[in-house]
């Protein structure tokens, strides 16, 4: 099993993972319907590495800590 990141490297990975997409965007020739779906696919999959390390893709907290009314947990709705 591998161990849990913390909320730290959580939001760091974020930040590297938001950068690399709007570079990725920029350059691109989506059209912006396409650029849509990209960004979405790629807010859930983040959404859902953060549930795996036990954490709110909202607030950016542990579960436990979670102060959003309803934690993201990375279901579709
Ligand atoms: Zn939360």
């Amino acid at each position: 099993m591998t161990a849990r990141k913390t909320s730290e490297e959580l939001r760091e990975i974020y930040r590297r993972s938001l950068d690399n997409m709007r570079d990725w965007l920029r350059d691109s020739s989506l059209r912006p319907d396409e650029r849509v779906g990209v960004v979405d696919a790629w807010q859930e999959d983040l959404r859902a590495f953060f549930r795996d390390h036990g954490h709110c893709f909202s607030c950016e907290r542990p579960f436990d800590h979670c102060v959003c009314s309803e934690p993201l947990e990375g279901s579709v709705h």
